[in-house]
């Protein structure tokens, strides 16, 4: 085999640029030296100290193996195994679908809610000494309890583990999936988070996995909040994603049906068996869906006005609502 000619860091991640934009990746130079930076083990902010350095042919051979994988189309986040949501690390691979930043809108409207729950019971609200007292909803029965948290769809579990995470109150957060797959994913995500096994009794949020359809894994069981990213995609759009996503991301997480309202109408008209009154339902939609998806919790009757919200690049990205109190008799 011919040997390469003797090369710097510079002088690598300059080659890595110019095939990944050859290639068609639009981020060619960035990628290739966030490749670089997952290869040799440096930040960002250190990546120039390694700029001089003469590079070994294995380490030659492992970064041109990475910049082939990007150029083909793999998403940089897979391949580096990671990615940043709310500041958190979270694990990504082909197994789930890499969180976008536009999600971490739903996670910040939660945390938000989740504080009124808190100021609803004086035993949430801080105490003489400033701290926060644990147990923030009373149940019908007068027992204090954490507010249980149903992340429905959660693959990586970037929704479910960042509130359970940055939460000011004690939460115990459920997190669903239909692929188990995606559920050692988000395992993982929670032990690497300082989360261990099922509920526990600490201060911090508890998670638990439960492994099953839309609102399956939540038979007979109530929650103070529903949070969901669902598949929304319409099928005809599908082919016409970026090839990162129609490529490497998994269908699953993504197709949601014609119309790409299947999720919704599947879950809509049951939620309200799984929600406390005044629980909170809030999911991600895509940019035109927001008046259908509105319009489907208005058709149930048990829930207040909704609310669409739009995102940092001014779209439409979630809607929320509450289901309705009883009617108090006269
Ligand atoms: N927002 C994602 C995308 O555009 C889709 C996520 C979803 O279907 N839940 O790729």
């Amino acid at each position: 085999m011919r040997k390469g000619r003797a090369m710097t860091a510079r002088e690598l991640i300059n080659k890595g640029a110019q095939e990944l934009a050859e290639r068609g990746v639009a981020d060619a130079e960035t990628d290739s030296r966030l490749l670089f930076c997952h290869l040799a083990g440096v930040s960002r902010s250190r990546l120039f100290m390694e700029y001089p350095r003469m590079m070994t042919d294995t380490e030659i051979a492992a970064y041109k193996a990475l910049i082939r994988r990007r150029g083909t189309g793999e998403p940089l986040q897979y391949i580096v195994g990671e990615t940043e949501f709310m500041g958190l690390r979270f694990r990504v691979d082909s197994r789930v679908l890499i969180p976008r930043p536009e999600t971490e809108l739903l996670v910040e409207k939660a945390l938000e809610l989740l504080k009124g729950f808190s100021t609803k019971s004086e035993q949430g609200s801080p105490s003489a000494s400033g701290e926060l007292v644990a147990a923030t909803r009373q149940n019908p029965l007068g027992s204090r309890q954490p507010v249980r948290i149903l992340d429905c769809c959660c693959g990586s579990g970037a929704i479910g583990l960042s509130v359970a995470a940055l939460a000011e109150m004690p939460v115990r957060v459920s997190c669903s999936d239909i692929s188990p797959d995606a559920l050692e994913v988000a395992r993982r995500n929670a032990g690497e988070l300082g989360f261990f096994g099922s509920f526990g009794d600490g201060r911090r949020g508890s998670v638990e996995f439960l492994c099953g359809s839309f609102l399956e894994p939540a038979a007979g069981r109530q929650f103070d909040m529903i949070l969901c990213n669902p598949p929304y995609i319409q099928d005809g759009v599908i082919p016409g994603l970026q090839r990162e996503v129609r490529e490497h991301e998994p269908l699953l997480a993504l197709a949601g049906g014609a119309d790409g309202m299947d999720s919704y109408r599947e879950m809509i008209p049951r939620l309200t068996e799984h929600l406390t009154d005044g629980g909170v339902a809030m999911f991600e939609i895509g940019h035109d869906q927001g008046e259908a998806v509105a319009n489907m919790f208005a058709e149930t009757g048990e829930f207040g006005p909704a609310q669409v919200m739009r995102d940092l690049a001014g779209r439409n990205r979630i809607v929320w609502t509450r289901r309705r109190y009883p009617q108090s008799a006269v």
